[in-house]
């Protein structure tokens, strides 16, 4: 995210939603082109990119059996990655994502995290240290996550007694949600605070927001993918409106989407059509129940 707009998201972060929500039919949309860095990007190796959670603190509660903010973020993930991956789209249509190389789809790990871990200030080289000590543990350990790779992408979730610190990818700036890289194929995603949620619905669309922007410039900033190179840096998803669409029961960022020029998606799709598998029945494509 855009520095600011992490750091208001942060700070705010229910009443920026709240506000927005109420100003989205009269603010018009923003846009930005966001430029190929031809860097590397996640999911278009032809393998699908596998999300790996890992959620931090005692604010989630229980990890086996999964609390109900654990079960919100697991299912939140799915229908991110069902969507990134067009599962029960019409022909025809394809998610806004794959126009940015991500063209193999996600999918989601199980969930994996530590929630002894005691209240402290976390910055980018404490999360990174995090995920080095997961990556230890043997693979039948709660706490474990598996190595880096270049169609890995590992999502830190420190609960809300957690305070955010320097994300050095951003240049030590502070933010309550980030991506960043500790090295070569090795991505990560960090998302502060989101451990009150009580279903899929209520999980901050912050997390789509640094899913998709970690898909399309995982190696941010050394290795640029999608980026409009800035001053000031502008990713996919940096748009200071935040409305979103829906997809199976969560809430999606409306990222900048090329296709229109620019313009953030309102549905999610090219060519826009306004498709969502809970609301819209299509009968040959998405199953009944
Ligand atoms: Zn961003």
């Amino acid at each position: 995210m855009n520095s600011n707009v992490k750091h208001i998201h942060f700070c705010v972060g229910h009443l920026l939603v709240t506000v927005t929500l109420l100003f989205a039919r009269s603010a018009s949309a923003e846009s930005a082109v966001i430029f190929d860095n031809r860097g590397a990007v996640l999911g278009a190796s032809g393998q699908p990119f596998t999300i790996f959670p890992f959620y931090v603190g005692a604010g989630w509660g229980s990890i086996t059996p999964p609390s109900a903010a654990v079960r919100a973020h697991q299912a939140y993930l799915t229908n991110l990655a069902a969507f990134t991956s067009g599962t029960f789209v019409p022909p025809g249509i394809q998610p806004f994502i794959k126009q940015y190389r991500v063209v193999a789809g996600a999918s989601v790990g199980p969930a994996a995290g530590d929630t002894t871990a005691p209240p402290r200030l976390l910055g980018s080289e404490d999360i990174k240290t995090i995920i080095t000590n997961a990556q230890a543990k043997p693979p039948t350990d709660i706490g474990h996550l598996p190595p880096y790779a270049s169609n890995v992408l590992i999502m830190v979730f420190p609960s809300t007694t957690f305070t955010p610190g320097p994300d050095v990818c951003a240049g030590g700036l502070t933010s309550g949600s980030y991506h960043c890289n500790a090295g070569p194929n090795k991505f990560f995603g960090v998302v502060f605070g989101s451990d009150t949620a009580t279903g899929a619905s209520d999980v901050n669309q912050v997390v789509s927001h640094e899913v998709f922007e970690a898909a399309t410039d995982p190696g941010f900033p050394g290795n640029l993918a999608w980026d409009n190179l800035g001053p000031p840096n502008v990713e996919v998803c940096d748009s200071n409106l935040n409305p979103t669409f829906g997809y199976n029961g969560i809430k999606i960022w409306q990222c900048f989407d090329n296709s229109l020029g620019g313009q953030q998606t309102t549905t999610g799709y090219d060519p826009p059509i306004a498709f969502d598998p809970v609301s819209f029945l299509y009968p040959t494509i998405y199953p009944l129940f």
